[in-house]
């Protein structure tokens, strides 16, 4: 099999209800990009990027697009004997951009699933589970509002809740902590503050909340900082945003910088290395996620696949971004969260396919 066309997508993913708010910025729409690779025996394999914004991470959605046209002209005609050799040679094309590559990375499972009628979760080790657990991401909001979502969340039956921090006055934080403690008595709950809270505030937060049995996510901007305030904490603490590539991640464990990890496939270059990243964390009995910074169905099933192959002690969920949107791209077999958790497709590779024209002409094809 080798690779015949790539063909890249645009898709504005609006949000259904209201803004979603981190620590650093509020959005109503993201820009997700769509890779389909089609072989010599005209089978599709589909793959996405969307990172959440320029000032998120160091990846953007235009950064994509760019790399994506780098890198496509000299895939076309390569053999595909597998992930991993598609992976070596993206590096012989660009140097950096995990999150472009990621596209391809994914879309190659897919293709692979699809050509062999395998499964990308069996192509990854073998799920565990036929549906895995998710968790939902309580937006910043006044502590009350955040409260009463809560309830909610966990009436509809999420096994863990994320409250996100940071951007404000930490006093608003420790209300909005204690309030969703105190409304849902959640012991699965995590503090993200997607980089966004000073030493200063997470050791205060730490003290205040000191009976309140969350993980600190993410907290502050650099492994550093975290590091310098690790041994004054008594929560464990989990990077996110940190990790951007495997040498992060063995760096982190390494140096005991955290205990666990928010775990995006996109940003760690595909499922290929987030496999690696899980195999490092069974080894270290460290817990993580599976998830993405967001995106459509085609990464829902990418994080539900890789998520469905982790130990189920160690899986903390994969969260999906479907809860915010009113868009699938797979009419037949949308990715969704039921009662908290996600089916893991059924169907080979990624076991979605996009409808027919959903993204509209490619914004470049290569052949
Ligand atoms: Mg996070």
């Amino acid at each position: 099999m080798r690779i015949a066309e790539i063909h890249v997508y645009q898709m504005d993913l609006p949000f259904s209800g209201k803004a979603y708010r981190m620590s650093e910025g509020s959005y109503t729409a993201l820009d997700s990009t769509i890779v389909q690779i089609v072989s010599d025996a005209g089978v599709s394999g589909w793959g996405e990027t969307c990172p959440v914004s320029p000032t998120y991470a160091p990846e953007h959605a235009l950064g994509a697009r760019a790399a994506l046209n780098q890198m496509s002209a000299g895939l076309i005609g390569m053999p595909v004997t597998g992930p991993l050799a598609v992976r070596r040679a993206l590096d012989r094309l660009l140097n950096g951009h995990n999150y472009a590559k990621a596209a391809i990375d994914i879309a190659i499972h897919d293709l692979i699933g699809k050509t062999h009628g395998i499964r990308v979760c069996d192509m990854l080790g073998g799920a565990t589970t036929d549906r895995v657990d998710s968790y939902y991401a309580l937006s910043i909001g006044e502590p009350d509002d955040v409260a009463r979502t809560a309830v909610e969340k966990i009436a509809e039956g999420y096994p863990r809740l994320q409250i996100k921090v940071g951007g404000r006055p930490v006093e608003i934080d420790i209300e909005t902590v204690r309030k969703v403690w105190e409304a849902t008595g959640c012991t699965r709950l995590s503090l993200d503050a997607n980089r966004g809270l000073y030493a200063r505030d997470v050791l205060r937060i730490g003290r205040e909340c000191a009976d309140i049995p969350f993980v600190f996510e993410q907290p502050c901007n650099t492994m550093e900082e975290i590091a310098a305030i690790r041994g004054q904490l008594h929560h464990a603490v989990y990077l996110d945003e940190n990790t951007e590539d495997l040498g992060d991640v063995l760096r982190a464990i390494s140096l005991g910088v955290c205990d666990g990890f928010g775990l995006k496939v996109t940003r760690l270059g595909g499922l290929g290395t987030l496999a690696t990243v899980r195999d490092l964390c069974e080894a270290r009995s460290m817990p993580h996620t599976c998830d993405d910074s967001w995106g459509g169905d085609i990464i829902a099933a990418a994080c539900a696949h890789i998520g469905s192959t982790v130990q189920p002690r160690l899986l903390e969920g994969v969260w999906i971004a479907e809860p915010y949107m009113d868009i699938h791209y797979d009419s037949d077999n949308p990715v969704r969260i039921e009662g908290g958790r996600i089916r893991v497709p059924t169907g080979p590779g990624l076991g979605v396919v996009p409808d027919e024209g959903v993204f509209g002409e490619p914004v470049a094809s290569f052949e």
